[in-house]
This record gives C-alpha cells, sequence and structure tokens, in this order.
C-alpha cells in the first residue's frame, strides 16, 4: 500500500506544528531556527546512547558546568572523565568521547559537518554522525533511533522482522524528510515516539502522523516493529576479593587498572574472576593471595548488555595476609606494586565503576 506524497507532506507539517508547541524542553535542545552547538549534541548523544533522557540530563548539566568548551573536556583527565560518568555505565562511550574531544580540540574546536567526516571520530557511528550534522547543523541527515525505527515501521506499515527492517529503513526514511527545519524533524519523531507511539500502547486518534500511518487503521500497530524473539540474558557466576589497608585512619584498598579493551576497560577494580569470561572457567578456590577471607552476603547481582552477574564478594584486612602466598599474584609484592599491575588506593581516591562501588558499599557494613 503506497502513501500519497501529499498526505505524507501534510502529516510531517502537522508534526513539526506539534512539535514546535509540544515538543520537550531539553537542556541540549534548540528549536529551528535556533541549532544546538556541536558540543552539545555530541555530548548528550554519547549520553544518551543505552540511558534514557532523565537519567542523562543531570550528567550533560555537570559535564557543561564542569567542562564548558571541547577544549576543557580534551584536556581533563580521562580518570575525571570517567569518574564524572559513573553510574551512566558503557564506560567505553567515556573514554571514546574524551578521545574524540581530544580530536577535535586539536582541529580547533570545530567539528566537521559531513556523515563521512563524523563517523571516523571514535565511538560516533552513523546514528551519531547522522544527529550532530542534523540537529547542529541543520544539514538533511538520516537520524534513526529506537524510537524512529518504530515510528517508520508503523507508518509504512514495514513487516520484515528485525533487525533485517533495519537496511530498509534509511530508504523510507526519506520518503517522511521535509525540505527545511532538518534539525527539528527527527527530535519531533523522538518526541513523538515518547509520546504518542509508544511501544505497547500507540494514542493512533491523537497522533499528527494518523492521516497517512498505514498501520493506524490496523487493529494492533503495537505488533511493529517485528521483533525477534527474545533470548533470555545467561547468568555468569564470578568472585570479587577486596584487600583492605589500614594507614593511620585511612582505608586503602588493592585494585588494578583493567585492560582497556573488554569489560569495564580501562578502569580500576578489585582483583575479581568469572563474571568477565564468557566461557566461566575459573576457579572457584582461587584467592588473590592467602588472606583471612570472609565470604559477604548477599551476593552482588548486576546487569551488563548480553549477562546478567551474580558476585561473591571476599573481604579480607592486610594483617591476615600471608606474605609468603603474595606470589599467588604472579609476583612478590614489591614487583607487583613497581610494575603497576596493583596499587594501593585510599578510599576517597577510588573513581570505581559501578559494579565495584556495589563491593566496596557490602565491604564497608562489615569494616
Ligand atoms: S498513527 Fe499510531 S501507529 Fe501511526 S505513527 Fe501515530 S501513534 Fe504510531
Amino acid at each position: 500500500m503506497q502513501i500519497h506524497t501529499d498526505i505524507i507532506q501534510s502529516d510531517i507539517s502537522e508534526l513539526l506544528a506539534w512539535y514546535h508547541l509540544a515538543g520537550r524542553k531539553l537542556p541540549w535542545r534548540s528549536y529551528w531556527p535556533e541549532l544546538t552547538s556541536a558540543y552539545h549534541v555530541f555530548l548528550s548523544e554519547f549520553m544518551l546512547q543505552q540511558t534514557g533522557v532523565s537519567t542523562v540530563i543531570p550528567y550533560f548539566k555537570n559535564f557543561i558546568e564542569r567542562w564548558p568548551t571541547i577544549h576543557n573536556l580534551a584536556t581533563a583527565s580521562v580518570d575525571d572523565v570517567t569518574a564524572a560518568w559513573a553510574g551512566l555505565g558503557y564506560y567505553a562511550r567515556a573514554r571514546n568521547m574524551h578521545k574524540t574531544a581530544k580530536i577535535i580540540s586539536q582541529q580547533g574546536g570545530v567539528f566537521p559537518q559531513t556523515i563521512s567526516e563524523l563517523l571516523v571520530l571514535p565511538g560516533v557511528g552513523p546514528y551519531t554522525a547522522g544527529a550532530i550534522a542534523a540537529f547542529a547543523f541543520d544539514k538533511p541527515a538520516i537520524v534513526i533511533d529506537g524510537n524512529i525505527e518504530r515510528i517508520v515501521a508503523r507508518y509504512f506499515n514495514l513487516k520484515t522482522r528485525l533487525p533485517a527492517l533495519k537496511s530498509e529503513l534509511p530508504e523510507y526514511y526519506k520518503k517522511l524528510m521535509p525540505l527545511q527545519k532538518n534539525s527539528d524533524f527527527p527530535q519531533a519523531l523522538m518526541d513523538l515516539g515518547n509520546q504518542f507511539c509508544t511501544s505497547s500502547a500507540p494514542i493512533c486518534k491523537d497522533c499528527p502522523l494518523n492521516t497517512g500511518c498505514i498501520s493506524a487503521k490496523s487493529d494492533n500497530p503495537e505488533k511493529l516493529p517485528n521483533r525477534p524473539i527474545k533470548k533470555l540474558k545467561p547468568t555468569r557466576q564470578g568472585q570479587i576479593f577486596i584487600l583492605r589497608r589500614k594507614q593511620g585512619d585511612i582505608s586503602e584498598f588493592l585494585v588494578y587498572r583493567r585492560d582497556d579493551k573488554g569489560l569495564l576497560g580501562g578502569l580500576l577494580a578489585f582483583p575479581s574472576q568469572g563474571w568477565d569470561d564468557k566461557l566461566q572457567k575459573f576457579d572457584i578456590n582461587w584467592r588473590p593471595v592467602k588472606a583471612g577471607w570472609i565470604t559477604l552476603k548477599p551476593a552482588i547481582k548486576h546487569i551488563f548488555t548480553h549477562f546478567r552477574a551474580e558476585l561473591q564478594v571476599f573481604l579480607a584486612e592486610y594483617e591476615t595476609v600471608d606474605f609468603s602466598s603474595w606470589d599467588a599474584l604472579g609476583n612478590a609484592e614489591e614487583d607487583i606494586i613497581k610494575q603497576q599491575k596493583f596499587e594501593w588506593i585510599a578510599e576517597n581516591d577510588l573513581h570505581l565503576p559501578k559494579l565495584m562501588q556495589k563491593s566496596l558499599h557490602l565491604a564497608r557494613q562489615h569494616l
């Protein structure tokens, strides 16, 4: 079934008029003909990948207060940036954001405006590139997030199952694009997806797109997009070991920096095993060092993108360490510290990812 071009254009005019009156006021948003600065689009879009708007707002405000320009962000330490990011998860985004900030800062602080130039920046995929080009530079870019995917699939009644549907969407998205207000258009669709075309209960009777929308005339627009059958997330077991040393009134903890690649890459962490190994090959009797480990209850639960983790946390005091066992860590204590595989960090200086924060929170109840 085809939708006449005049009907599409009329629907999109209605959409843009509705958006102008009723669109969300967000701290990174401007309404056409005003445009949002590329830096603000860049920050907000990195944060919004996998994270909801209400969670992102205070983080965005904090970032622009602390680092008002891309040059400020570029010269911040990666540890400060990841610490300010704590709670948003997916830390690779924070590290890529920081790398991109450095590149843009070295280029005079000016973002490129074309998709091909934007796509070479670390962490910038087609969606983020499209968002920067459209929101900051008013370019007719293709911007398809989950909301827009749903609306386009319903408007044109596209039944192809995801993920195959994704390759069809740009062609249909282009049919909806207006002749101007390229910056408003995708944001209007996002708000429409938030207010009318929701996943489970679309409100077609009040929707500005309801004249042309094919699915609105069916009994069940909520069935689209056609999703693959969900698999349950597997659960991985693991262990975390928290070793505390008292230096006067100060508590220090034994931590190490994780490899840049992989889960919680480049971040500080307590020694652990199991949860980050897909094959779940680990020795439940292994300890990083012989000590008077006590088992903390309850086990920590944490949800990652592709799995759930259930982690047993163990706590020991430095005084209980059997020093002849430091070799279990791979080296003698001094060598370990020298090679910076492990380090003692005072509690107040520990910038830990959420999973490790949860473990420390549990340990504090026993210290
Ligand atoms: S008319 Fe209904 S199905 Fe179509 S876009 Fe609007 S809310 Fe979604």
